[in-house]
């Protein structure tokens, strides 16, 4: 049986730039845009050209990509012609290969947002896919507030569709703006705009307002649906649209989906969503949603004991589907609740060989837990573990020594009145017997300490350049005078790698440094540094 084809069209760079703290410059949205065409979407759209610069420059130039590129508008407004529609030309003229209108589609907000007549939005719509199919650009009409338009008067919401699809649009999109529509509910009102316009000229664009916009995509597919709107990490308004990172995977590897249709993302490209999904999180520099499903440091991690032992035998005993497929990879948690088996697994996945009944395992299982009872937290920290997993098998070069350091915060007036906070700190390490001291400011204490440490490692300092701090996290363990500080921090390198460390003092300052060590000396072991 031959499969259907159905599609994808992302609209990170548009709609997921609505979202909160998201601000593309014209290199992101080139990069992104690279980066979704590379991944196999075949719809991207970049922006709405005349609404800022920007999205403008975006649209005036050639881009190159072998996806189609797609701007976003508004339908020509009511009352006007076609050719005397400024924002509409604007539109036609941009460099793209489809359009995409958005109309409103509930007969509520085209009298009360428009103020026109129902009538006057279904000649604007036909109207603007007409003057697109002229000039030559593929029309797609997004029919906004969709699903509340049908509840409240179903023949209008239905005509809108109509008229967009017998005027020539490709695409008939059916949004659920607010994103408030259930999964059955969507799924029952594609199926009778089918019996309208063909589902193979249909698609859907959810909204995520009650954490369901994959499950309402899906539901849109069953009923009929061929092209899902969404964006990458389900970036976007509010509480963000459609996620095509969970989505992409579901189609492929999930029977109902995977047995019915095609998608143009192949095996291996799948194996590169990781790798998009991270890539995307550096670029708006947030800490990746480790619970994301999929792609998620923590999607494949297990903890309890008893879990492990079976991962090891079989993974697929805890597992949907292999993690590999989709560019992850499995993990398994260093805990207090640790046993041998997951130390075994864990060393057998970070590549360090040892026997099965070598008695070393046990004195790293016992560190494990005593530390773990002093604050420390491996199962977020692979690197340190790593780090001491190799000291007790007895694989960690001596690389450098620090001798002192000290850490001064000063609160003042600076020279033209303005109270400021400078830290400095000064650092003195010993490499190769030679002394080195380094001194650094920076924008609190930490910062400062940091600078120091990279600036001068002697015969290393080649080998971390590369290195940055990417999320730094503290916690109070236990409150009152006794309090015990944990930091995780979080480091990247130069290829992409990213590894958390963890340090636990009563000091912060203290236990930000163990941190930063421990990412330093990780990062020399991970490039081979000689000793
Ligand atoms: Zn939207």
């Amino acid at each position: 049986m031959s499969k259907e084809r159905l599609y994808l069209f992302d609209t990170t760079l548009r709609d997921g730039a609505q979202m909160n703290g998201v601000d593309f410059t014209l290199h992101d949205k080139l990069t992104i845009a690279r980066m979704l065409d590379e991944l196999g979407i075949d719809y991207i759209e970049g922006g709405y050209p005349g609404a800022n610069p920007t999205d403008s420059e975006l649209f005036g130039q050639d881009r190159k990509l072998r996806a189609t590129f797609t701007a976003f508008g508004m339908t020509r407004r009511p009352g006007r012609s076609t050719s005397n529609d400024s924002g509409l030309a604007t539109l036609l003229d941009a460099k793209a290969d489809a359009i995409c209108f958005v109309a409103k589609s509930w007969d509520y907000h085209v009298r009360v947002a428009l103020e026109t007549t129902n009538e006057e939005n279904l000649a604007s719509i036909r109207d603007s896919v007409q003057a697109a199919r002229q000039k030559g650009r593929e029309p797609l009409v997004d029919c906004e507030h969709f699903f509340d338009g049908y509840k409240a008067n179903r023949e209008y919401a239905l005509a809108c569709a109509k008229t967009a699809y017998d005027a020539g649009a490709r695409w008939v999109v059916l949004c659920d703006t607010n994103g408030g529509t259930l999964p059955h509910e969507v799924e029952a009102i594609v199926r009778d705009v089918t019996q309208h316009v063909p589902g193979d000229h249909i698609g859907i664009h959810a909204h995520n307002d009650t954490e369901q916009a994959v499950a309402n995509s899906l539901a849109a597919v069953r009923a009929g649906a061929r092209q899902i709107q969404g964006t990458l990490n389900g970036l976007g308004e509010r509480c963000g649209n459609a996620n095509l990172v969970s989505i992409i995977p579901t189609l492929k590897l999930k029977g109902e989906f995977a047995e019915k249709f095609d998608i143009a993302i192949s095996d291996d490209k799948l194996k590169s969503l990781a790798h998009a999904a991270r890539t995307l999180d550096e670029m708006l520099n947030r800490a990746p949603n480790r619970h994301a499903p999929y792609v998620g440091e923590s999607a494949f991690a297990t903890k309890a004991g008893i879990h492990a032992s079976a991962i090891a035998k079989d993974p697929a005993t805890y597992e949907h589907v292999q993690p590999d497929l989709v560019g992850n990879e499995r993990k398994v948690l260093v805990s207090d609740q640790a046993g041998r088996s997951n130390v075994l697994s864990e060393l057998e996945r970070i590549g360090i060989k040892v026997e099965k009944n070598d008695n070393r395992i046990n004195r790293l299982l016992d560190e494990v837990k005593e530390r773990e009872a002093a604050g420390y937290a491996y199962e977020a920290a692979g690197a340190s573990f790593e780090l001491m997993a190799r000291r007790i098998l007895g694989g960690v070069p001596d690389y450098f020594a620090v001798e002192r350091f000290s850490v001064n915060v000063e609160r003042r007036y600076n020279a033209v009145g303005q109270l400021t906070t400078v830290a400095e700190a000064t650092v003195k390490v010993k490499v190769d017997g030679e002394i080195l001291i380094s001194a650094a400011e920076g924008n609190g204490p930490i910062n400062a300490l940091d600078v120091a440490l990279r600036k001068d490692l002697g015969k290393y300092q080649k080998f971390i350049e590369g290195l940055q701090l990417t999320d730094y996290r503290v916690r109070i363990l236990n409150g009152g005078t006794e309090a015990v500080t944990r930091v995780l921090i979080e480091s990247q390198d130069e290829s992409g790698a990213r590894w958390t460390t963890v340090g636990v003092s009563p000091n912060i300052i203290d236990a930000s440094f163990q941190a930063l060590m421990d990412s330093v000396v990780y990062k020399l072991v991970k490039s081979g540094a000689p000793a």
